[in-house]
């Protein structure tokens, strides 16, 4: 087999993706740069196993993934919604109570959170061919590969050298590495438009000793228009480490003025407003405020709505990058742009490509 290097920029699902289809087809010629500390990307759980990211996946309409999961073994199981829900339409009126609504097709988790799916991936990839701290800043196309430029993360450059490079990170940040010669304005234009799906979002995480809302006959759902939480669901694993977690309502540009502690407190007063005393003394919090993360969110991100976009195209008919160069994360995928399946679409769309076109050929 002839296996020319291929370097996939960017550790998270789509990324890992691309390396475990690599493994499994044979190919070993490759390397996979990550700008982060850790794996993942937008997928990042507590742990105790409560997701920070992203948290749920259907089945029924995302079979590439639902099959992946199975394949690598992962136990599922439906998000929690007995019981009644709660919708509080101000801060001084108190919250009604209604019977709570199930998703259909029903949403699924994954015991142990999100992170066992970027867990299971990366135990079948060779750890010298993932990289961590690696930000990549250039990309450069000589006359038969290209060189890419990362950052160490102390301020080093380090190159490594492909005839493909797959771009496993959001289309804005895609947009924001340094080409040479520069890919055409139209393409980057049209990166640069993509929003990053959830990237203005923040979660905040209270776990408790006891699911003290279930013995009230709450599912733990609630709708807020009082804030600064938006929507609550239970976020407890399937067997224990009882939790309630909420997006945040309040807009990432208003946030960042907000100290976290003051955040904290917040949404601790709101647990309480509407699930009782008991929510005030949660055993741990967390908040995930991804608008003020770098490795996933721009300054655009943080005016945006955190719509799903629609997929731009992940390669360029001209010039020197033409047939050198594809976009594989969600961002990506036109049937689920954003999603975790789009992750999934995007990414083996991206490894078929390097076959059709006699870039890895057997
Ligand atoms: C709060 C939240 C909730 C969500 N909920 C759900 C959900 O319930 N269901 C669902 O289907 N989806 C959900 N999502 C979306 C889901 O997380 C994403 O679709 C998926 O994780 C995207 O994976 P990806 O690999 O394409 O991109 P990412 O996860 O963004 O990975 C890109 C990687 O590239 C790295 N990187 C960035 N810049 C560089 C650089 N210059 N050099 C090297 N590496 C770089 C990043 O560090 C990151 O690891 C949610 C997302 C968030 C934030």
């Amino acid at each position: 087999m002839l296996t020319p290097r291929i370097v996939i920029v960017g550790g998270g699902l789509a990324g890992l993706y691309a390396a475990y289809l690599l493994e499994q087809r044979g190919v070993t010629d490759y390397v996979l740069l990550e700008a982060r500390e850790r794996f993942g990307g937008r997928i990042v759980s507590t742990p105790g196993g409560h997701d920070l990211g992203a948290t749920w996946f259907w089945p029924a309409l995302q079979t590439q993934l639902s099959q992946l999961i199975d394949e690598l073994g992962l136990q599922r199981f439906e998000q929690y919604a007995s019981g009644d829900m709660l919708i509080e339409r101000s801060r001084q009126a108190a919250p009604e109570r209604m019977a709570s609504y199930f998703s259909a097709p029903p949403s699924m988790r994954l015991a142990g959170g999100m992170t066992a799916l970027t867990d299971a991936l990366q135990a079948h990839i060779p750890p010298e061919q993932r990289i961590t701290n690696q930000y990549v800043r250039r990309v450069q196309r000589m006359d038969a590969h290209s060189e890419i430029e990362a950052d160490d993360g102390q301020g080093k450059p380090v190159r490594h050298h492909a005839s493909h490079v797959l771009l496993a990170l959001p289309p804005r940040l895609a947009a924001a590495i340094a080409y040479t010669p520069a890919l055409p304005v139209s393409l980057t234009d049209t990166w640069s438009g993509t929003p990053t799906w959830m990237a203005p979002h923040a979660k905040y995480v209270a776990v408790y000793a006891h699911a003290f809302w279930r013995s009230q006959g709450l599912s733990g759902h609630a709708r807020s228009a009082g804030g600064p939480l938006a929507e609550i669901h239970d976020a407890s694993g399937e067997h224990g480490s009882p939790a309630l977690f909420g997006f945040l309502g309040v807009p990432a540009m208003n946030r960042q003025n907000v100290e976290q502690q003051v955040l904290l407190a917040h949404c601790r007063a709101q647990l309480v407003r509407l699930f009782g005393p008991e929510a005030g003394s949660p055993v741990a919090e967390y908040l995930k405020d991804w608008a003020a993360d770098s490795s996933t969110a721009t300054p655009a991100d943080g005016h945006g709505r955190g719509e799903h976009a629609e997929a731009p195209a992940a390669q360029t008919d001209e010039g020197r990058w033409k047939g050198n160069i594809t976009g594989i994360a969600s961002e990506w995928s036109a049937q689920f742009p954003g999603y975790l399946a789009g992750a999934i679409d995007a990414a083996r769309r991206g490894v078929d490509i390097l076959f059709q076109t006699g870039k890895i050929t057997s």
